[in-house]
């Protein structure tokens, strides 16, 4: 059975290219029918905290990813840590090393003067007829992997293709320090096992890992799972993304007005495809997404794209499920909603050009503020030749029917009875009826309001 896993480290927040790993880990899950763990990795003791994996678990939740089994964390399964590291003692896979922090790091720089890469020169490896140094006194050992001497790991990674490793590349890694504590690549290989991953997928920052990984699972005699490893993301300057230039952490987004379907199928794409698709549904990436079609190079973040599918999905999004969204942001930049028109109406008027949820709750502000208009912009629309033009539009006003078509029809009478053209009445009734030029059709402006509003706020100026 297909069995994937999401497995961050909790030191800070959700990060996209995380958010991106999650994603297709989930949606290859779902789509072989499969199951999905969320693991998180807390062996980090100082760079781990509570509050990111609050924050990793928030962003997967407001993203819609949810796992079927976990959190599971590592720090609460040490015991069985130690229990492996014991057996593979038992077996002779793994070994005591009592060289002192000093001697390793002579070794390595020996290596290095040689030319060579530097590594631990194998003083504690046991090896058939060799005797070992005596233990020095008081010295407490790390356990170190017995990596073999020859030959290669191979791979077939679904994303990078076949990758080799000579095994003379790897070291025999530290897989227990002196207090006993496993290090990274044994309990991520010890999680995978236990938890019967069938496909890693992840960043290709682990790709060195990999055959360190694969090593100690061949050592206990387990099943591989299959690996695929994503290339990053870069920023939208084509370097390394980073917090100053880029939104990183996935909770910027629904701050910024950005819907979680948005970032999903931005997401998707980046780094997938299928066929020349730029939308699709979750269902649909689900349904298509088999491992195949993976992007073996970086993808570079633009927001342009991510603009427009945002507001791709703002126009299909329900209205009143945009006012919830908008409705805090508009509150406290001062909106007042008692008497006003309702704020799905006005967002619905509004959504066809707007890239974020932010920047409609700020485009419906002017239905929700008593109009301010500028003195100068008055002397210059409110002219005395428009003037009983207005006056008779708002006579009419009180007795038109108030539908969008009706109110379009009698300001084509107002303008053909006072020989104006449309801006010399529309201009006017924006700055009174809303304090800006800048509006919606006039129509479409004065259906909302509603007529007392408008009857009132042309009142004041008339
Ligand atoms: N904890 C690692 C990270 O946050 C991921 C390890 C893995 O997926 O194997 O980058």
């Amino acid at each position: 059975p297909v069995r994937t896993r999401f497995a961050p480290s909790p030191t800070g927040y959700l990060h996209l290219g995380g958010a991106r790993t999650a994603l297709y880990s989930w949606a290859f899950a779902r789509h072989f029918g499969g199951t999905f763990v969320l693991r998180i990795e807390d062996t980090d003791l100082e760079r781990s905290t509570p509050e990111a994996v609050q924050a990793i678990i928030e962003g997967m939740e407001w993203l819609g990813l949810s796992h079927d089994e976990g959190p599971f964390y590592q720090m609460k399964r040490m015991d069985r840590y130690r229990e492996v590291v014991a057996q593979m003692l038992e077996a002779g896979t793994v070994y005591h090393c009592y060289s002192s922090p000093e001697e390793v790091q002579a070794m390595r720089d020996r290596a290095t003067a040689a030319g060579e890469k530097p590594r631990y020169d194998g003083t504690w490896r046991p090896e058939p007829g060799k005797v070992l140094p005596a233990i020095p006194e008081g010295r407490k050992p790390v356990v170190r992997f017995k990596n073999p001497l020859d030959g290669e790991v191979t791979w077939n990674d679904f994303v990078k293709g076949p990758i080799t490793i000579g095994n003379k590349e790897l070291d025999d890694l530290v897989i227990a320090r002196p207090d006993g504590t496993p290090t990274y690549n044994f309990c991520v290989a010890i999680d995978d096992l236990d938890m019967q991953i069938s496909h890693v997928l992840r960043g290709d920052d682990h790709v060195n890992n990999t055959p360190r990984q694969i090593n100690i699972l061949r050592a206990i005699g387990a099943e591989l799972p299959e690996y695929g490893h994503l290339p990053m993301i870069l920023g939208s300057d084509g370097a390394k993304m980073s917090k100053r230039k880029d939104a990183v952490n996935v909770m910027q987004y629904p701050a910024e007005g950005y819907l979680p379907e948005a970032i999903l199928n931005y997401l998707a794409r980046l780094g997938w495809s299928h066929g020349d698709d730029e939308v699709f549904s979750m269902e649909q990436v689900c349904q298509w997404f088999d491992g195949s079609h993976l992007s073996n190079s970086a993808a570079q973040f633009n927001i342009e794209k991510l603009n427009w599918l945002n507001n791709h999905y703002i126009k299909q999004a329900d209205n009143e499920r945009l006012a919830a969204l908008a409705q805090p942001r508009m509150q406290a930049n001062g909106a007042v909603f008692d008497g006003a028109p309702a704020l799905a109406v006005v967002l619905g008027l509004l959504k066809e050009r707007t890239n974020t949820v932010n920047e409609l709750a700020d485009a419906a502000m002017l239905f929700y503020r008593e109009p301010q208009p500028d003195a100068a912009l008055l002397t210059q629309h409110v002219t005395d030749a428009v003037k009983p033009a207005l006056a008779d539009f708002a006579e009419r006003c009180k007795t038109v029917e108030w539908n969008k078509a009706a109110l379009a029809a009698m300001i084509k009478e107002v303008l053909a009875a006072h020989g104006l053209k449309m801006p010399q009445i529309a201009m006017p009734l924006r700055l009174f009826i809303t304090g800006q030029l800048q509006t919606p059709a006039i129509d479409a402006v004065l259906e909302i309001f509603g007529r007392d509003t408008v009857v009132a706020r042309l009142a004041k100026f008339l």
